[in-house]
């Protein structure tokens, strides 16, 4: 059944059309796009930041929630591959998390009328990754909620929102005399460690949550599925651009090449950098190894470049005017839109210029000499 749907994958992204689309018998033009990844893992395209999916037997994990306006077409998506993963044969060899663990009928019988969303990780605070985070949750039901209050009508308390704990304190930060986000989108539970693990299996994987400091904003976290494989890079990842650094929200070039290496470091290619190890990048098509490899190192040659230029004291519009993204242009630059190659240079080079210039530091030591 896996290596099916990793055909289905592949052929479905080449065709540009997903498994569920080839399945369903009618597809509303307005549907947003739902792709099969590994394992439990599934991609919502279309609504912001990609989607990552895990659905399964213990219900419905969520990292990132897209825009607020498209919230209520990410609810129907998630409800649809629901329903499609009802019509399939019951898989008997795989295993369950904690809820359905050991259940001999659980493994026999097919799924349940839809679970509901237990948990919503997001990756960072941006408003296209976090926008839907209260329709969302509201829609939901936490895990425990779920076990203690399964009987309770009106006991559900929503699905509980994961975030390193910057993102917290980004969205409930006031702008004029309101916070910049509605409470109800906001973290219910954050971590300010390295890394979190979810407490139980989850459909069948070991979910982890590590944290990359000061990279495209300063809350960044990747979610890695240990059991299907599957990394959801947020925006330190994206196949459409060059990487957005957020200044305001304290990005760092450097922390966008540490998060690219600690991806690598995770994946495993399954032959010649191909396959293995599947990313959902923040925006733009499905990846891999290959693709997170050629990403990392092209960043980090524009970053040696620019670097070279500050040490040499060039300031940013010599900078800009020796154009050291050139080569990559025609990939990854845009002249227009929000993320230009132009900001790109410009954000790289204030991360990289030394807050004290070492002209000075020079003349410092002499002097004691
Ligand atoms: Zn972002």
């Amino acid at each position: 059944m896996r290596n099916s749907l990793i055909a289905c994958a592949a052929a479905g992204a080449m065709i540009g059309v997903s498994l569920i689309a080839q399945q369903a018998p009618a597809r509303d033009a307005q549907e947003l796009e739902i792709l099969p990844v590994h394992g439990s893992i599934y991609m919502i395209a279309g609504a912001g930041g990609n989607i990552a999916v895990s659905a399964g037997k213990d219900g419905v994990l969520l990292v990132d929630t897209g825009t607020t306006e498209m919230s209520e077409k990410v609810l129907a998506a998630v409800q649809r591959l629901q329903r499609q993963l009802q019509l399939r044969e019951p898989p008997v060899d795989l295993h369950w998390g904690a809820e359905t663990r050991g259940t001999l009928q659980s493994s026999l019988s097919p799924l349940p009328p839809t679970k509901p969303i237990r948990y919503i990780i997001n990756t960072h605070a941006h408003a296209d990754h976090t926008g839907g985070n209260e329709r969302l949750a509201k829609s939901g039901r936490t895990f425990t909620g779920g076990n203690v209050a399964g009987d309770i009508a009106d006991a559900g308390q929503g699905a509980a929102i994961f975030a390193y704990e910057n993102v917290l304190n980004r969205m409930s930060a006031p702008t004029g005399t309101r916070a910049s986000t509605p409470e109800g989108a906001w973290p219910t539970d954050t971590f300010h460690q390295e890394s979190m693990k979810l407490s139980h299996f989850f459909n069948g994987d070991g979910v982890q949550v590590i944290h990359i400091p000061d990279a495209h904003t300063d809350g960044d976290s990747i979610v890695y599925f240990r059991g299907s494989d599957v990394i959801a890079a947020g925006d330190l990842f994206i196949m459409t651009t060059y990487p957005v650094i957020d200044l305001e929200r304290g990005g760092t070039i450097n922390g966008v090449i540490e998060g690219l290496n600690r991806m690598l470091d995770i994946v495993i290619p399954e032959f010649r950098m191909e396959g293995g190890t599947m990313v959902v990048p923040g925006h733009g098509r499905l990846s891999d190894g290959g693709d997170l490899a050629y990403y990392r190192d092209m960043v980090t040659i524009i970053r040696d470049r620019v670097q070279s230029m500050v040490r040499k004291g060039m300031t940013l519009e010599q900078v800009k005017a020796a154009k050291p993204t050139a080569d990559y242009d025609p990939r990854w630059g845009a002249d227009s839109g929000f993320w230009t190659t132009d900001k790109f240079v410009e954000a790289a080079y204030k991360t990289l210029v030394p807050k004290t210039p070492p002209a000075k530091a020079t003349a410092t030591t002499k002097k004691k000499h």
